[in-house]
Parts: C-alpha cells; sequence; structure tokens
C-alpha cells in the first residue's frame, strides 16, 4: 500500500546537514523508490480509486482528518510525485496538479474570487489567460483592468477596494517583457492581496518568483515542464505564506458549505489554500490531469536544468544573429545588450532569458508567409517549450483576423515572428532561418521590381 509519507520530499526531510541544490531535486523531490515493488523509475498509478481498509478509515479520509487516497479526480499517487516536486523546485508548500495550464489558473482563481471582485492583471498575458480572464470571469461577475506591465505606477492606480488578486507572468508573451516581481508583490501585499505569477516561460530553473514575494504560481507544463510536446498539464503552487484570514478572504477563510462546514485556513494553516484547491474547487470542476501525463512531466522535470541550459544558449545565439540582419527590423529578447529589460533580466533571470521570443521582419505579412514556409527545421505551429524549435506568425495564423492598426494594438506587426529555440544544433538553426531570411528578401526585392 502506497504510504503517504512517501509522497514528503525527502530532501525536505534532510536536517539542515546539506541542502541538496536544484538539480539534485529536479531527479529526487516528492519520489523514492516504490514502497510494495522497489521499482526506481516512478510507477504508474493507473487506477481511479482505492480500497479502504475499513469504514472509519475511509470516513477519515473523507473527512480530511487523514490524509489518504480516494478517488484519482483529486489525488493519485503518480500525480502526487509531480505535484510534491514542482512545488519543491518553486519553492512552495504544496501543489495540485490539473489537465491543462488554463485549468490551473482557472482553479487557481475559482478558489479565491468571489462575484464582484476585482483582479489586475499585466495586459501582456499569454492569449488564453486574457480570454479567460476578460470574459469566462466576467460571467462571474469578477472585473479585470489590464495594465501595461512595465509601468509600476499603472498597477498602483488600477487598484480598487475590491482589487483581490495581481496577476503577471514572469516573462511575457509577444514582447518578452520581464516583470518587476518583487514590486508588483510589494504593491500586492501593501492592499492584502496576493500575487499570482504564471512561471511558464522561465520555469522554475530560471525564476522562483516565490522568492522574490509572490504567493502563487502556475504553471501550464505542456511546455518546458515536460519539455518534449508530448502532453497538455498545470500545475499551482502555493507559498503558503499569504493571509487569507485577512478579511478579505471569506471564500477561503469561512467554513465552507461545500464542504461541510470546514474552515480551510484555519484548520490547515499554511496547507489551507491548497487543500481547498485540491478537494474543493478540483473536486467540483473535475479537471484531472492524468496518471500517465503526470509520468511523462516527471520525466521532464529531471533533465529540466539541462535543456533550460541549452534552451538559452541557442535563444542567445539565435537572437544575436537575427540582430542586426537586414531583413529584421528589431529583436525582443532580453539577452540582447541592448533590452530594456536588462537590469530585470539580471534580477530575476540570472540565468538567462528563457527560450521564446519574437522579432519582426521586413515585408510585413507576405514576407512573413515566405520565412515560414521556407524554413525546415523550424516547425510550424502553435506551442512553445519543446525540444523541437518552434515559429509561428501570428499575422497569418493566431491574429488573421486583426487587421494592421489592431495588430499594432496587440503589440504585434504584420512581419512579427514568435520563436521557441529548441534543442538543436545551433549552425542548423541558423542555416535554416538564413533560408527564410533570403525568401522574405526575396518577396520585397519582388514587389520593388513590380514598383519600379
Ligand atoms: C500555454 C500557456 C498557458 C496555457 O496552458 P495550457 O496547458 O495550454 O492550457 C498559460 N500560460 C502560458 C504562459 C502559456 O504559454
Amino acid at each position: 500500500m502506497f504510504d503517504d509519507d512517501d509522497l514528503i520530499d525527502p530532501v525536505q526531510e534532510d536536517e539542515g546537514l546539506h541542502t541538496f541544490g536544484f538539480d539534485t531535486r529536479a531527479i529526487h523531490a516528492g519520489q523514492r523508490p516504490d514502497p510494495t515493488t522497489g521499482a526506481r523509475a516512478l510507477p504508474i498509478y493507473q487506477t481511479t480509486s482505492y480500497v479502504f481498509e475499513n469504514a472509519d478509515m475511509a470516513a477519515a479520509y473523507f473527512n480530511l482528518q487523514e490524509y489518504g487516497n480516494t478517488y484519482a479526480r483529486i489525488m493519485n499517487p503518480t500525480v502526487a510525485a509531480f505535484e510534491e516536486r514542482v512545488a519543491n523546485l518553486e519553492g512552495g508548500v504544496g501543489g495540485v496538479a490539473f489537465a491543462s495550464g488554463l485549468a490551473a489558473q482557472s482553479a487557481a482563481l475559482f478558489t479565491m474570487l468571489m462575484p464582484g471582485d476585482h483582479v489586475v492583471a499585466s495586459r501582456a498575458l499569454y492569449g488564453g489567460t486574457t480570454t479567460q480572464l476578460k470574459h469566462l470571469f466576467r460571467k462571474l461577475s469578477v472585473e479585470l483592468t489590464v495594465v501595461d506591465p512595465d509601468d509600476l505606477s499603472a498597477w498602483r492606480a488600477a487598484i480598487r477596494p475590491n482589487t483581490k488578486l495581481l496577476y503577471g507572468e514572469t516573462i511575457g508573451n509577444p514582447g518578452g517583457n520581464v516583470l518587476d516581481i518583487e514590486a508588483v508583490a510589494g504593491l500586492a501585499h501593501g492592499i492584502g492581496a496576493p500575487l499570482m505569477i504564471d512561471n511558464t516561460f522561465a520555469s522554475p530553473y530560471l525564476c522562483r518568483p516565490i522568492e522574490w514575494g509572490a504567493d502563487i504560481v502556475v504553471h501550464s507544463a505542456t511546455k518546458f515542464i515536460g519539455g518534449h510536446g508530448t502532453s497538455i498539464g498545470g500545475v499551482v503552487v502555493e507559498a503558503g505564506k499569504f493571509n487569507w484570514s485577512n478579511g478579505r478572504y471569506p471564500v477561503v477563510a469561512d467554513p465552507s458549505p461545500a464542504y461541510h462546514g470546514l474552515a480551510f485556513h484555519e484548520t490547515f494553516g499554511v496547507y489551507g489554500y491548497v487543500t481547498k484547491l485540491r478537494t474543493e474547487t478540483l473536486r467540483d470542476l473535475g479537471a484531472a490531469m492524468s496518471p500517465f501525463n503526470a509520468f511523462l512531466f516527471m520525466l521532464g522535470l529531471e533533465t529540466l536544468p539541462l535543456r533550460m541550459q541549452r534552451h538559452v544558449e541557442n535563444a542567445q545565439g539565435v537572437a544575436e544573429f537575427l540582430y542586426g540582419h537586414p531583413m529584421v527590423e528589431g529583436v525582443r529578447y532580453g539577452g540582447l545588450a541592448g533590452s530594456p529589460y536588462r537590469p530585470l533580466v539580471k534580477k530575476y533571470l540570472p540565468g538567462g532569458a528563457g527560450a521564446v521570443f519574437s522579432f519582426d521582419l521586413r515585408g510585413g505579412r507576405e514576407a512573413g508567409v515566405a520565412f515560414i514556409e521556407t524554413l525546415q527545421l523550424w516547425s510550424h505551429l502553435a506551442n512553445v517549450g519543446d525540444a523541437k524549435s518552434l515559429v509561428i506568425h501570428p499575422a497569418s495564423t493566431t491574429h488573421r483576423q486583426l487587421t494592421d492598426e489592431e495588430l499594432a494594438g496587440a503589440g504585434i506587426s504584420a512581419g512579427t515572428i514568435r520563436l521557441s529555440v529548441g534543442l538543436e544544433t545551433l549552425d542548423d538553426l541558423i542555416w535554416d532561418l538564413e533560408r527564410g531570411l533570403a525568401a522574405a528578401r526575396r518577396v520585397v526585392e519582388s514587389r520593388q521590381e513590380v514598383r519600379a
């Protein structure tokens, strides 16, 4: 029988004699040899449910008086190992995994917000997140104000008496904005609200927002955590420092009618929010991570440090190649000397500015299409964070309904190209980009000939 002691991170049990490094924890945190079989790899517990030894044990589990497996919509040992590992790497007290990044975010918000609450968020968020906040949560009467993430006074000015959450991304999309996490956390805490950070683009290897004051960290594990473009998943980690009993979050602090009057924060202390997130929100929304996906994400985490080093190295090489190329108008990568985000990169991302960034190609939409269609090694698709290099041209895909003026409003030009730099040989990536840029140049030249 799987004993919940096995879920306790062996690294944290260590009696302060030795602190294990990030790379060691990426391989060991949250997992021990299987107590029943000795299997060293993480077993996939492909089961919906777990036999109770007796009726009292079942009752104690359902009352949350004891921690034990009941039903795989809310807990599974393979998924639990993944949750423990991500929480450990992010420096949080606990984590809850979900079927996708967007499911993780919506559950994190559901757990703390009520109708009439207000959220202030960066306007440079992942598109799906903006839509979720703007439309899905609007239906639940949660109001949203989006602000320029670089402008601290805009964050401050957007705060209202009913503001219950500040929300941003470590590295924004597609502008590559780096958030001043510590400053925005200061603003949030000044009004007794938590700061939630989507750390997908940095991964815990490059940045740990909790160290800078973030209260909740969310990930689309689909991206760098999985790292191979195989599975959709998400995870929420809580720092365990926020005081949910400050009078502003009755939905977390007060006795819950959805869990026979249990007061989560009072009963579980620093684990109150994550316990509610799992046993109420995940139970009711039902977007659970499958054990097989958790297994794949655990494999991804084992090589996260190595992969991120190479991702960043290649991204730096590609950005430097593009910068100053005659067909390129601008490159938005925090690793470049001229980036306005250099000071923030130094502070928050000392290991590198990530591997997803955009650049502007000369020649507009047609040049963008020619560029994309010529590439061989770079896959044209809507994802990031794969071992394989990926590319997308927003003006002809995700943003194709927009006019050039509307694109400008979204911070995108007709020639904006977004790259997710993979792990291939750098020379080969540049070779392929050169071919694409040459094709784009031919489009521009033929247009000039027509005019002449
Ligand atoms: C992909 C992504 C999401 C959404 O995650 P899914 O796993 O696709 O639901 C959220 N935030 C960021 C930054 C992402 O890249």
